[in-house]
């Protein structure tokens, strides 16, 4: 290392990328980040990286980071100062109220921004109209871990793996998206630990595992429900623990009995000698756990897989005990705290339901809220196109991108009267603008995030943000302001923490003084609580305190037929990250791996009459999409796949969804190929 690029101190703070939640220490030297390096200290990671957290943080200082506000004139955008831009937008939301607002909140965003973004879209703006991408990632876990055990999270934490006899890990490559974590479980089969993958193609940690069942795409419903019939057939159930702790057992009990092996076998592509080995294995495991991610949650019964699932670890007896549990692995770096900050359409924060705590929420925010639920975020998208939702502020999303069958959302971004983006680089949404306002990036800026075990964590400004770039919280704080809005005299984001801890039961513990100490899991209810690292060890946190099964129901959103012959399934890779407006920043990390290809099972490609590199369209009944082909043997034959981090696969898939959790059909969908 030469000694200009040497660092003169350093700045301890969290990984900006996946819900992992790696501490980090970044180098600085003047105002620039020079490297970074694991914390050591750190559970999460105990000073690992994966190749984003150590060499793909730089965008921090990237020449295209906004760095003054624009407003829109004559079809261009000026540079204005902030004083204007706020006075700009304060009168424009002025002219709208209750549900002609929505906000979509941000999973990059602090715990503090996000909060405040709800506080004011409720108290300010009137409405509920708040949400944010854990609609179109975990959803389905937050709706149906929330009813059949109490709460939406993961049940266990990280470092538990490394010490659980047993993991079942379905609808997750975890190498590719949580690589922290998959190292752990990595290290936890070299430690004895059995692994049982399922998924429908050949992942990476297919390598380490004892069992991989190999199940066709969306079939997740009828393979657990085949594992749990298994379990019930040898007798491998924990009686004790559902007579003292569960209810629905006996109808939970016929249902098992009356599933068919052949349906099961002929539906999933499995044998039933081959499920009932990964059932006996993980039953007899003295402690299992599961973890998954969206191979299970992307699916118009999403929220079923995860019953699925739920009834699966209450079978066994697998909750509530050290090294086990049902553990959905969030996505975006706080995705797990936008959520607990109440930026959801129907809950407060602190997932207290609108309609039990207004009167709570009145009193604290001294202001009247509205009644009415607020719509999901595809709703937000719909109702712009019809003309009901006129504003629409979005904080650090790039919805263009994100969401499913994307031309809505364009026609809604066209239609919409008054847009404000507010985000650290100018996006593909941002074209659509009144208003650009240039925010601060992790690096900038001081707050908390909470990663995917509900562990809250600090991150610190280590640099000087470019330009007049502010942070979230600050920008909110001045348009509240401006409108005359009380309750957002905020001077800095350990002052909007410690409201948060008023108001949302399982922060009351968490200080920013405790924290300079080191990540608390939530709950933690008093400043003596040292957190929580599994749930409900005394007991579970529904009504009544016994965990439900539920049945669950089981469909599959398009089958191949002759005129969509293949199925195509989307995801992720370990070198890009969302809709790459970060990684897109970073030099070579495209040369690892190309994102831009459909790729195949050459069995396919032979048939179709296609050869690596050769152009194919890719059609389904939404749009269509030219790419490349790449030939993949991992893939099932009548399988292709193309990441999310392509912009246009969004233009394939669809936005029917979840009718339980709003969540759309990103996983899968049907297409047909056209070689060119
Ligand atoms: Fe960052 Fe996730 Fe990689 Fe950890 S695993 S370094 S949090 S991207």
């Amino acid at each position: 290392v030469k000694k200009s690029e040497k660092p003169s101190r350093e700045v301890k703070t969290v990984c900006p990328y996946c819900g992992v939640g790696c501490g980090i220490y970044l180098g600085i030297r003047g105002d620039r980040i020079v490297s970074a390096r694991g914390d050591p200290e750190n559970p999460v990671n105990n000073g690992r990286l994966c190749v984003k957290g150590r060499f793909a943080l730089n965008f921090v200082k990237n020449v295209e980071r906004l760095g003054k506000p624009l407003i829109r004139e004559d079809g261009e955008f000026k540079e204005v100062e902030w004083d204007e831009a706020i006075s700009f937008i304060a009168d424009k939301l002025s002219k709208y109220t209750g549900d002609e607002f929505a906000a979509i909140a941000s999973a990059k965003c602090t715990n503090e921004e996000n909060y405040l973004l709800q506080k004011f879209t409720r108290t300010v703006m009137k409405s509920n109209n708040i949400d944010h991408c854990a609609r179109l990632c975990h959803a389905p876990s937050l709706v149906a871990l929330s009813e059949s055990l109490g709460s939406g999270a993961m049940t266990n934490s990280i470092n538990e793996l490394k010490h659980s006899n047993c993991i079942l890990a379905i609808g997750t490559n975890t190498t590719e998206t949580h690589p922290v974590i998959a190292y752990k479980v990595i290290e936890a089969v070299k430690n004895g630990s059995k692994l049982i993958v399922v998924n429908p193609t050949r992942i990476e940690l297919v390598r380490h595992a004892d069992i991989y069942l190999r199940n066709k795409p969306g079939t997740d419903v009828p393979l657990i429900m085949g594992m749990c019939k298994a379990i019930l057939d040898e007798n491998l159930i924990n009686y004790k623990f559902i007579k003292e702790k569960t209810e629905g057992f006996e109808s939970f009990k016929k249902y098992l009995y009356d599933l068919k092996w052949d349906e099961i076998e002929s539906v999933t592509g499995i044998p039933r000698d081959d499920i009932r080995e990964a059932a006996i294995l993980y039953a007899s495991s003295p402690t299992a756990s599961i973890i998954y991610a969206m191979g299970i949650t992307q699916h118009v019964n999403g929220t079923d897989n995860v019953f699925a699932l739920s009834n699966l670890a209450l079978l066994t007896g697998n909750l509530g005990r050290a090294n086990t549990g049902i553990n959905p692995l969030r996505g975006q770096n706080n995705v797990q705290g936008a959520s607990d900050m109440g930026a959801l359409p129907d809950l407060y924060p602190g997932y207290q339901s609108i309609d039990d705590a207004r009167e709570k929420f009145e009193k604290k925010w001294q202001c009247k809220l509205p009644r009415e639920k607020g719509v999901i975020l595809l709703e937000i998208f719909e109702n712009a196109c019809k003309g009901k939702i006129k504003a629409l502020y979005i904080m650090g999303e790039n919805p263009i991108l994100s969401e499913p069958d994307i031309k809505n959302v364009k026609k809604a971004l066209e239609t919409i009267e008054f847009l404000i983006v507010q985000d650290i680089f100018p996006t593909e949404t941002s074209k659509f603008a009144d208003v650009i306002l240039p925010a601060c990036s992790f690096a900038e800026k001081d707050g908390t995030f909470t990663n995917t075990e509900r562990r809250v964590q600090l991150i610190r400004s280590a640099v000087r943000p470019p330009e007049d770039a502010k942070p979230d919280w600050w920008i909110i704080c001045k348009i509240a302001e401006k409108m005359g809005a009380p309750g957002f005299e905020f001077e800095n984001p350990r002052e909007i923490f410690d409201e948060i801890r008023e108001v949302v039961p399982a922060y009351k513990g968490i200080s920013y003084n405790r924290l300079e100490n080191g990540g608390i899991q939530w709950p933690c209810k008093s400043r003596e609580d040292p957190g929580t690292d599994f749930l409900y060890k005394d007991g579970f946190t529904v009504e009544n305190g016994r965990a439900k099964f539920i049945l669950p129901s089981f469909r599959l959103f398009e089958t191949p037929d002759k005129d969509y012959p293949f199925i195509l399934i989307t995801g992720r890779s370990l070198y890009q990250y969302h809709t790459r407006t970060m990684t897109s920043k970073i030099k070579g990390l495209g040369e690892f791996k190309d994102w831009k290809f459909l790729e195949m099972n050459p069995i396919d490609g032979e048939k179709l009459g296609v050869r690596e590199g050769d152009f194919v369209l890719v059609k389904s009944r939404r749009g269509v999409v030219k790419t490349r082909v790449k030939f993949n043997e991992a893939l099932m034959e009548g399988v292709t796949f193309m990441s999310f981090h392509f912009a246009p696969v969004n233009r394939l898939t669809s936005s029917v969804r979840d009718p339980l959790s709003g969540m759309p059909a990103l996983k899968v969908s049907c297409v047909d190929l056209i070689p060119q």
